[in-house]
């Protein structure tokens, strides 16, 4: 064994012994070499405002599936939504009247099968209280266009512990 072998081991075992301030060093430069993480998304600041549009116009703007989701409070089946498996950096939008809704920083895999998220941009949507199935659901909708998005549970992470369980066919993701 060689004076650098020995250094090796002496350093292996300061690490155990200062198992602290050592691997701190240690993980820094690991993250340094690590493709960096996603840019934080900036929060769009925006103007809500009204749309209100006659069910003929909602047909004619909307496809059959917006259509169901958006103004007849449909659901969307779980696992078909390609926005499931987004990952990339950017912002959902209402596919009804394109209000920015949610950042991609506040997306979460919940493993239901719909897209969801722990929080919203802040007045982006309105709730209600939802009597479809036996025990009442938070309902949430559109701020902007009123159309229907999903529902609210309190089943979520941390920090806000909410599940935002949102139809994917009710958001247009645009990268940032
Ligand atoms: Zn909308």
């Amino acid at each position: 064994m060689d004076s650098k072998d020995i250094n090796m081991k002496r350093r292996s075992l300061m690490a155990t012994l200062f198992g602290t301030a050592v691997t701190g060093v240690a993980a820094s430069s690991t993250i340094a070499q690590a493709a960096p993480a996603p840019a934080k998304v900036p929060i769009p600041v925006q103007e809500i405002g009204k749309l209100k549009l006659s069910e003929e116009e909602w047909k004619k703007r909307l496809t059959p599936a917006q259509y169901d989701v958006l103004r007849r409070e449909g659901t969307e089946r779980a696992g078909t939504s390609p926005l499931n498996n987004e990952k990339r950096a950017g912002v959902f939008h209402c596919s009804g009247c394109d209000l920015a809704v949610f950042t991609s920083d506040m997306k979460y895999e919940s493993g239901t099968g719909w897209p969801s998220f722990f929080t919203t941009i802040p007045g982006a949507f309105e709730t209600s209280t939802d009597y479809k199935l036996i025990y009442p659901r938070t309902e949430y909708h559109c701020a902007r266009c009123g159309g229907h998005h999903g529902h609210v549970f309190n089943d979520g992470p941390k920090p806000t512990g909410q599940r935002w369980c949102n139809n994917g066919v009710a958001l247009v993701f645009k990268p940032a």
